[in-house]
């Protein structure tokens, strides 16, 4: 493609950072800006000047970017932030990092999509295809910004994309060789107005549509079928329960617990679900999506059998952290939203004291008492959410409420589990009123549950 003369980066956290240099990379002349100032932001802002490139922190030049031929805005900008609607800027065509990575990209994309299970798919679907023997990557949200892999020279021969639905939001030519939705569910509705506009973004997925397109669908999901509606090409939908009926291809689960794939008409019998390292129903679900595309990619079936046992729980994600006098304690700090957190409690199989709370983002807490009932002994309610918690919940299961640092939180959940028991952080909240980010509350739940261990622990996975 021909590169857009001078390109406009807003936001320079990872992705925009790579979003400069592969435009500079190809040619354009780049203008890059940031509100913030903090020190990570200078440093981004001095590589693209040594790169060649123009930037600024601590603000944004409006009339710059108004020379722009294209801005690039990042993903961490939220769609209220007044830059996106200023109109001095409604002449110049805004995209999404991953719109315009895939346009210098040379290889062929699986995008993954939906509420839940993006990374997890994202990471298991890459580790399926190397088990091939394939070169490839994953990439997106999961880490490694899209135009890192566009940059890769030689390009990598699949890249895995996770697709965030701000991402999608402002696509134009993204088309997936392959996409997946695994679920949606009310999410973000902090940063949307409602459920309809945070889908909206997400339907984006099938704009591109060819007839040589794959969709790997979540049948159980009604709102996922409605979203695929119509779109051209082939389908390949999974199942936890029940399965394909007739000649139809997809994935489930058979009644004695084994995976399966009926491809062409052929059935293939995968691994038993006991067989996987990561816990929980959800993650069958997430087996068979990922199963599902790397198979329409690879068509490698026993590859398929290696790469779905020797997949690992992936960090912050129903990780186990280790045992203690009895106690398992797990770590799935990402379960950001209510539909994460009832997964997670919902994988439990004894007894489980659950730490809940953070800052509210909009759902109702409420809703987690029909999967908490015969599992959660005890919720430890903390951070900003922490009265609205105990107001929703308090009635149907017993809750605590600690007040203060993190520390007091976890040490309340050792005195209240039992031998035989499990401690599950799975807060069904954003980490900003405590922790930089998730990743931060869950390393901190780890060195918290050391320092109650007296020592470093031996991991526990499955
Ligand atoms: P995402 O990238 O979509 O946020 P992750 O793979 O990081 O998804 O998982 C986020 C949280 O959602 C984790 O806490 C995990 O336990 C939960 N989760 C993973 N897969 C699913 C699924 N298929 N359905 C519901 N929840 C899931």
């Amino acid at each position: 493609m021909t590169a857009p003369g001078r390109v406009g980066i807003v936001g320079l956290a990872r992705s925009g950072r790579s979003a400069a240099r592969l435009a500079l990379a190809s040619g354009s002349a780049v203008f890059a800006t940031d509100a913030g100032d903090t020190e990570e932001v200078r440093e981004a802002a001095s590589e693209i000047r040594r790169h060649g490139g123009e930037a600024e922190t601590g603000g944004h030049s409006v009339e710059r970017l108004a020379e722009c031929d294209l801005l690039v805005v990042s993903p961490g900008i939220p769609p209220t932030a007044p830059i996106l609607s200023d109109q001095r800027l409604a002449s110049v065509p805004w995209t999404s990092e991953l719109e315009f990575a895939f346009r210098h990209l040379d290889a062929p994309v699986i995008a993954v999509t939906g509420t839940n299970g993006k990374t997890t798919v994202t990471a298991w679907i890459a580790h399926l295809l190397q088990a091939s023997g394939l070169d490839a990557v994953a990439a997106g949200n999961i880490g490694l910004p899209l135009s890192e892999a566009a940059l890769r020279d030689p390009p990598p021969e699949w890249v895995v994309a996770e697709a965030s639905s701000y991402q999608l939001g402002r696509i134009d030519t993204f088309a997936p060789r392959i996409g997946v939705v695994t679920n949606l569910a009310p999410d973000h509705l902090d940063r949307y107005d409602t459920v309809e506009a945070y889908y909206a973004d997400k339907a984006h997925l099938f704009d591109n549509a060819r007839p040589h397109s794959t969709w790997v669908l979540n049948a159980e999901d009604p709102a996922v079928m409605r979203m695929a509606g119509d779109a051209a090409g082939r389908r390949l939908r999974f199942w936890t329960r029940g399965g394909p009926v007739g000649g139809e291809s997809g994935g489930w689960v058979r009644e004695d617990g084994m995976l399966m794939l009926r491809v062409a008409g052929e059935d293939e019998a995968l691994v038993r679900e006991n067989e996987l390292r990561l816990l929980g129903g959800h993650n069958r679900a997430n087996a068979l999506a990922a199963a599902l595309a790397a198979f329409a990619a690879a068509g490698d079936v026993v590859a398929l059998r290696d790469g779905l046992r020797s997949f690992s729980p992936l960090r912050h994600r129903l990780e186990p952290i280790g045992e203690i006098d009895g106690v398992l304690w797990v770590n799935d700090s990402k379960a950001t939203n209510v539909a994460s957190c009832r997964v997670a409690v919902e994988s439990m199989e004894r007894p489980t004291v659950l730490l809940l709370g953070g800052r509210h983002k909009g759902e109702s807490y409420a809703e987690l008492a029909n999967a908490m009932a015969g599992r959660v002994k005890a919720v430890v309610a903390y951070g900003e959410a922490a009265g609205r918690v105990d107001a929703e919940l308090g009635a149907r299961v017993r809750v605590e409420r600690v007040d203060g640092p993190f520390r007091g939180v976890v040490w309340r959940a050792a005195e209240l589990a039992e031998p035989g028991d499990t401690v599950l952080l799975a807060p069904a909240c954003a980490s900003f009123d405590m922790f930089r980010d998730y990743e931060d509350r869950g390393r901190q739940f780890a060195r918290l549950v050391e320092e109650l261990a007296g020592g470093p622990l031996e991991v526990g996975r499955g």
